[in-house]
């Protein structure tokens, strides 16, 4: 495993970090956690030397923590880090203050501190709500009082926003979404640049843009075929694993075939050549005419819809059709999903979209599949 330092950092970090939104689940369409499964993936990971774990209040239902604090608790605490966030929603939404969630998420993670603590996804919205209850202020008290070792956040918001963050705060690191399909697309770049000119490292999330960089489409598979017999996904983890001021690139792995992959881009950890960056490139093209819902499956959706409906497995079952336009290929896999967590059930509320980082019209795409599946 290759490691990062950074001297405001303290101690090196593992390059692969380990995202646990996405563990093997008890039931499909449920967040319930596998935890013997998930825990053999763990396991595995940190014996291999991944010593970053990243969680989340919201994963798995809330589940995710509670794993976290189980399954890492039979290591000494020194030897990993933890770092989980805090949801502005909860604030908002519950009425939860800024101490109650973290000693509730401190109590779930059987720990005594967390290594990053994040305000998680900001946008304008998000940021005000923080804002309004000094949520900042609360947190580097607590980081004073060794309860939060290094604090930052996670962004899904405008540049604006972002410099008016790095101007007036002190962070000690920023997570980014970054992956080949944002770069120049999404602006990810411009991001990325800002915090490398004010020195802030930077935490990778999203790099297989939610395992779409592993799956692409039959073109652009073959494009990566041609050069090896390493995964798409491997090339996309080692795009943003080469930029000089990436801390950690978090994956959130799902199986033990993709644990055993990681660890092996990130024993090597070659910064790309000449040859693997134009295949980058041709894929990326190749991919982009068939992708159309650029959603993650991150879920922060699905927990605001009053009517359950299982918004990111209808759209990966609409992009698999799209790479193919077989009505055949999206019946298959849309029939999976549960009838009552269907497209057809949206009452077109717009709940949802306050909480998609990729500004996705939900409700209208949904509209899209329900009139294709009629
Ligand atoms: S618009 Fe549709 S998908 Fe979105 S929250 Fe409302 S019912 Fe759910
Ligand atoms: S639609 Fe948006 S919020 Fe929902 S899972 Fe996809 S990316 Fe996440």
């Amino acid at each position: 495993m290759k490691y990062s330092e950074f001297s405001n950092i303290q101690g090196k970090v593992s390059k692969l970090g380990f995202g646990l939104m996405r563990l093997p689940k008890l039931y499909e369409g449920k967040e319930d956690i596998d935890f013997k499964e998930a825990e053999k993936l763990v396991d595995l990971a940190y014996k291999n030397g991944v010593n970053y774990f990243d969680t989340a209040y919201v994963y798995h239902g809330g589940e995710s923590e509670i794993f976290a604090g189980k399954i890492l608790n039979k290591y000494p605490r020194e030897s990993y880090n933890l770092a989980t966030k805090l949801p502005g929603w909860a604030i908002k939404n519950d009425n939860k203050t800024v101490d109650e969630l973290f000693n509730e998420q401190l109590e779930k993670c059987e720990t005594e501190y967390f290594d990053f603590y994040l305000l998680h996804s900001l946008n304008r919205d998000i940021w005000n709500t923080f804002k309004s209850v000094n949520a900042y202020e609360n947190l580097k008290e607590k980081k004073a009082q060794g309860q939060i070792r290094h604090l930052g956040f996670s962004f899904h918001g405008d540049m604006e926003l972002f410099k008016e963050l790095l101007e007036n705060y002190e962070w000690d690191f920023v997570q980014l979404q970054i992956n080949y399909y944002d770069w120049e697309a999404d602006n990810a770049k411009d991001f990325y640049k800002l915090l490398e000119d004010k020195n802030i490292p930077c935490i990778v999330m999203e790099p297989v843009r939610g395992g779409s960089l592993q799956k692409l489409n039959d073109e652009a598979v073959e494009v990566f075929k041609k050069l090896s017999d390493n995964s798409p996904a491997s090339y996309a983890l080692r795009f943003v694993a080469q930029l000089p001021n990436v801390l950690t690139t978090l994956s959130g792995m799902s199986t033990y075939e993709q644990v055993e992959d990681n660890i092996n881009t990130f024993n090597e950890c070659k910064p790309l050549s000449d040859e693997e960056m134009k295949a980058i490139d041709r894929a990326n093209i190749l991919f982009r005419k068939n992708f159309s819902i650029p959603c993650t499956a991150c879920k922060y959706c699905v927990t605001e819809c009053p009517k359950g409906i299982d918004i990111p497995s209808c759209f990966s079952a609409f992009n698999e059709y799209n790479a193919t336009r077989d009505i055949q290929d999206l019946n298959k896999t849309y029939l999976l999903i549960p009838e009552e967590k269907r497209a057809n059930n949206c009452i077109d509320c717009k709940k949802c979209m306050e909480h998609c980082p990729q500004e996705i019209n939900i409700p209208r795409k949904l509209s899209n599949i329900k009139d294709l599946t009629k």
